[in-house]
């Protein structure tokens, strides 16, 4: 593992030195917490960003970003990881990958955003990791912040975001609701309403890196490991180019995804089903056993038995899914996949010597 202080990495990281004179300088160094120039200049950051689809997006971001980081006065390096994209998403990463400073990580088919932000931090080299979205929701001001913070001592800045109001009652529901199951019994909280639009330090992107699960279910991995993380409110911009690609079907497989990786509580849940339900029917049954055979009373009622037959057979069901839930999350653990295949890299990562 790699130690914050391990200068090897420095030597590793693309470099892009502040150029001298940089108009924009002055202010960052004021939103940066005005630290000394020579001190962030020994630091270095990465940014991360997952795309699929976002070729109108990047276009208009990478530009932004390039000035932010420019004015922060650290060494950078920008990472687009193309998660799959079938638009011109690689094209435009990869033009920009002729500059010193942008690289571009091209997976060999899409695997889903949870796998391009591993694939980006383990490419990241820099002292600490900026994960933002290619869509501009992630406004990518709010990383002048988020150093700031850095720099006075946090370990991981999150954003959080402060209201909600513009999604659907279905939407709110269903993450109040995934909260409320999935912090009831846990040493460690999944914060709500925090996103991947984070940075972490160098410390944390290494103990997440060095989980090996391959079910990353990444806001869940964020709480276990900790450190000193402070939240950020802000509101997320409107989605500038195209659609979301989680809807419900893949919102709810999110959830059942977080809930089996940091949650065992409804296995349990299961079994103490499955006793309050056992007792009360094998209590019943004694008294209509001792009916018949005492006082001669025939059991009568065919709608309360197909009625609470099904009942039984539902909850059987049921119970089996649950524990089935389990089990091909452990057949998806002891197979052993890579969690993502890279089909190309470009760009000035010193790691591969490519330019
Ligand atoms: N994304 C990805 N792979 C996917 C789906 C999404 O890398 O399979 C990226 C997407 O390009 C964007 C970010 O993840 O940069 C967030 O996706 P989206 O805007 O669709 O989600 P939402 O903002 O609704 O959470
Ligand atoms: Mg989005």
């Amino acid at each position: 593992m790699i130690s914050s202080t391990d200068n090897s990495r420095h030597a590793r990281a693309p470099i892009r030195l502040p150029q001298t004179g940089d108009a924009t300088l002055l202010a960052a160094e004021a939103d940066t917490g005005a630290q000394p120039a020579a001190q962030n200049e020994t630091r270095s950051i990465s940014c991360v960003i997952p795309c699929y689809n976002e070729g109108p997006n990047l276009r208009r971001l990478l530009p932004l970003l390039e000035d932010i980081l420019w004015a922060t006065r650290m060494r950078w390096e920008i990472i687009v990881v193309d998660d799959g994209s079938t638009d011109d998403t690689v094209a435009v990463a990869e033009a920009w990958c002729e500059l010193s400073g942008f690289r571009c990580i091209s997976l060999s088919r899409n695997f889903g955003k949870e796998a391009a932000l591993t694939a980006g931090l383990a490419a990241a080299t820099g002292d600490a990791v900026v994960l933002l979205d290619g869509d501009l929701q992630h406004s990518p001001e709010l990383i002048h912040t988020m150093i700031a913070q850095w720099v006075a001592g946090a370990e991981v800045v999150y954003a959080v975001r402060e209201q909600r109001s513009d999604e659907s009652r279905f939407k709110q529901f269903g993450s109040r609701l995934f909260y409320s199951l999935v912090n009831a019994s846990d040493r460690f909280a999944v914060p709500k309403d925090a996103g991947d639009f984070r940075l972490m330090d160098r410390k944390v992107v290494d103990a997440l890196m060095s989980l090996p699960e391959r079910s990353r279910f990444m806001k869940g991995l964020y709480a276990w490991v900790g450190f000193r993380a402070v939240a950020l409110p802000y509101t997320p911009a409107p989605r500038a180019e195209g659609t979301s690609t989680f809807n419900a079907r893949r919102l709810v497989r999110l959830a059942i995804d977080g809930l089996t990786a940091f949650t065992t509580w409804p296995l349990r849940a299961v079994s103490v089903a499955g006793l309050m339900l056992a007792v009360p029917a094998f209590g019943y049954g004694a008294f209509v056993a001792i009916n018949y055979l005492l006082f001669g009373n025939e059991v009568s009622g065919w709608t309360t038995i197909v009625v609470s037959l099904m009942f039984f057979i539902g909850i059987q069901m049921i119970s089996t899914g649950i524990v089935g839930e389990y089990i091909a999350r452990i057949y998806e653990e002891v197979k052993g996949r890579p969690l993502y295949v890279v089909r190309s890299e470009r760009g000035t990562g010193l790691e591969t010597g490519k330019t």
